[in-house]
């Protein structure tokens, strides 16, 4: 079984939501009372869960992060604009938007986040960035566009 991110923020909003209960439940303190206070644990509790709750997106933005993948396609692209990329005296920049990069990104992997899933009619899938998904679009008429992490 995967676990996503976003089933850990899910259990993480209960928490939060099983905290605010409980705050509400037994929050208010009783005041000159000289009784022992029988919802100590039970506040106790609301801060466990509260930190848990906490620890749990934490856990989420930790999964989110590693299941990135770079788009490695082995060669670079604008990230808006796709296969506008000029590279002479090894500086690469955008004929439409003139961003500039100071390194040959033409003739490198592309390290940005795959955005993409694309399907070509043959049934191959490739992980794509924004950018080559523009590229990508344009040349394969037949290939399924999907969207990662758009659920
Ligand atoms: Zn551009
Ligand atoms: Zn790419």
């Amino acid at each position: 079984m995967t676990v996503t991110p976003e089933q850990l923020r899910a259990l993480a909003t209960r928490a939060e939501a099983l905290t605010a209960e409980l705050w509400a439940l037994c929050g208010t303190v009783q005041n000159g009372s000289a009784e022992p206070d029988p919802l100590v644990a039970a506040r106790q509790a609301a801060g466990w869960l509260a930190r848990g709750a906490e620890d749990l997106q934490l856990a989420a933005a930790d999964l989110a992060r590693l299941q990135e993948q770079p788009c490695g396609l082995p060669w670079g692209v604008c990230p808006e604009h796709g296969n506008t990329l000029n590279s002479s005296a090894g500086i690469s920049t955008c004929r439409v938007c003139q961003r500039t990069w100071a390194h040959d990104r033409l003739r490198r992997p592309c390290d940005e986040t795959a955005t993409w899933k694309v399907i070509d009619r043959a049934g191959t899938v490739t992980r794509m960035c924004d950018g080559h998904v523009l590229g990508a679009r344009a040349a394969a008429g037949n290939a399924t566009f999907v969207r990662l992490g758009a659920d």
